[in-house]
């Protein structure tokens, strides 16, 4: 069995996909885990449904979404979705909240949305690419004249290579002998041996003179692969939304999941939970579903410690270059529900704490801040430093390997700590769950009208937080189908059986009432006239798409 698993390292395909189907077999009625499509290497795409199905089917509740690693390296982010799997079967029955999460409510997780990318990074002969193994947009960009990086001194590492280079741009740390720093802007100290970094790799037709950097042969950004904004302004996006077969799978699904009110995709890194719009100021979007957003946010802060932002107010280095085709975008834009984007793990605030600038990942960080980070990296993952090891390197002559293993150290968590890095997130993700609208029956009623003709009532309400479309977004766009209520088991007269009504508010319209008056704007009351016998019972089933399912049975009499 792999069900031990302490979430102290990154599975493998084969490994992840065991303790997928082990565990959904240990929680047999709790979950269950199916393939949403192939990857472009023909991986089964998982995704596992957790709810309890004594009380309703997956479909028959709000769902929340959570998918993880559409970007390659970012292992830390797949962690955390099984971690969430766990927290959730293990707390079902012994913590009430996971209980009445699961009792009411459905999660969706897919857990390796690019099982391609992340085997070839966590590969003994390991590549790192951004997302897809699949060559793009040339399809022999391998032979690109330049660095292409690799393991190439055989330690299953890819790390950094110094170069002595007279104009090199880094010298040796004054503070530090393992470390390198940039030399200053007005020249180098005298005396000061000067070097040129580069990635661990090796040089396709080297001229003893440039080392051209071409951009990696499999130039796939999946994240950017979605029908939202699509390839604007941005490299990577692919040949046209949905063309990969990971995101083609992933949006099909989260579509045909109707019931899905919110999304969450885990990514690294920065400690950070984004959301939309990566292409727009706040001042352009729904002010409510900004406002329910930074709700949402003060409560993920409150619970993880990570700061909430729009990705184009606080994240943007350049406002004129954006980065659309995003999955959380898109979740809001098309699927109309508050997406987020969580970004896992920040080294510099572990080892400094503080919080770097929100420009961190166009500038990186400062020397003090990478000295710091030594300094903690030290004492907590001194494997994330490696010294600096003479190398005969094949094209460049004598150069050494060595310093930051920074997939491992700076882009995600370092095994010991993963734990603790990611706990913390599925809490937020059952708090967002459990904000979903919600319907339920809370009033039934039966009025004799003489002969066989009764009155049926039938008192609806949303329970939850949100309104039973979600975001405002949502409703406008009228992408949400209305409740129907529907009475069989008599004649219905005067009426129809089934019937229309319309979207109900939350308990978040009443935050938004004139003074202490909330009114009831979650609630609406069907009826009908039927002829029956007394003694019948007649049946009314209550569906909304997104809010849920609920049945009621009355008596005649
Ligand atoms: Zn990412």
């Amino acid at each position: 069995m792999t069900t031990d698993y302490a979430f102290d390292r990154f599975l493998r395909y084969d490994e992840l996909t065991s303790w997928l189907h082990d565990t959904a077999a240990a929680h047999p009625g709790l979950m269950t885990v199916e393939s949403c499509g192939k990857s472009h290497l023909g991986r089964d795409l998982w995704v596992a449904t957790i709810t309890d199905t004594s009380t309703g089917a997956h479909d028959t509740k709000p769902a929340h979404w959570v998918d993880a690693n559409i970007h390659a390296i970012e292992v830390t982010g797949g962690v955390a979705a099984l971690h969430l799997i766990h927290h959730l079967v293990s707390g079902f029955g012994t913590d009430d909240r996971i209980t009445e999460a699961l009792r009411t409510r459905t999660f969706y997780v897919a857990p390796r949305v690019n099982p391609d990318g992340v085997e070839w990074v966590l590969a003994d002969d390991p590549q790192f690419r951004r997302s897809s193994v699949r060559p793009w947009p040339w399809s022999d960009a391998h032979r690109a004249p330049g660095l292409h990086e690799r393991d190439i001194d055989g330690n299953g590492k890819i790390l950094s290579m110094r170069v002595p280079d007279p104009t090199g741009t880094w010298m040796v740390s004054p503070d530090e002998p393992r470390l390198m720093v940039r030399i200053p802007a007005d020249g180098a100290p005298a005396g000061a041996q000067r070097y040129r970094m580069l990635y661990e790799g090796e040089i396709v037709e080297p001229d003893g003179f440039t080392v051209p950097l071409p951009s990696p042969p499999e130039g796939l950004d999946m994240n950017r692969n979605f029908p939202a904004g699509w390839g604007t302004t941005v490299h990577g996006s692919g040949d046209h939304p949905l063309s990969e077969p990971e995101i083609d799978g992933l949006v099909r699904a989260i579509v045909a999941r109707r019931n899905i009110c919110g999304y969450n995709a885990y990514h690294t890194s920065g400690g950070v939970l984004l959301r939309p719009s990566s292409v727009e100021p706040d001042s352009k979007l729904e002010p409510l579903d900004v406002f329910v957003w930074k709700e949402l946010g003060k409560k993920g802060r409150e619970l993880t410690g990570y700061t909430d932002h729009s990705v184009f107010e606080d994240f943007t280095f350049d406002p004129r270059e954006t980065m659309s085709g995003a999955g959380d975008d898109w979740a809001y834009e098309h699927a109309g529900v508050y997406g987020w984007t969580t970004e896992f793990w920040d080294v510099i605030q572990k080892a400094t704490g503080e919080k770097p600038s929100t420009h961190i990942w166009y500038v990186g960080p400062t020397d003090e801040q990478e000295l710091a980070v030594y300094r903690w990296a030290m004492e907590h993952a001194p494997e994330g430093y490696y010294d600096w090891t003479p190398f005969q390197h094949p094209q460049l002559g004598p150069v050494e390997i060595g310093g930051w293993d920074e997939v491992f150290l700076w882009a995600n968590t370092p095994g010991s700590l993963l734990l603790d890095e990611v706990r913390p997130h599925a809490e937020f993700a059952v708090y967002q769950a459990l904000c979903s609208p919600r319907i339920e029956v809370l009033h039934t009623r039966a009025v004799a009208l003489g002969g066989d003709s009764w009155r049926v009532e039938v008192g609806i309400a949303n329970t939850g937080w949100l309104p039973t479309y979600v975001t405002v977004k949502a409703s406008k766009n009228k992408i949400v189908l209305p409740l129907v209520a529907e009475l069989s088991g008599a004649t219905v007269v005067g009426g129809h059986a089934r019937q229309e009504l319309g979207q109900l508010g939350g308990r978040l319209d009443m935050r938004f009432a004139y003074g202490k008056n909330d009114g009831t704007p979650e609630r609406v009351l069907a009826t009908w006239v039927v002829q029956a016998p007394a003694g019948t019972e007649v049946t009314v089933s209550v569906r909304h798409q997104r809010a849920g399912h609920a049945t009621a049975h009355i008596p005649l009499a």
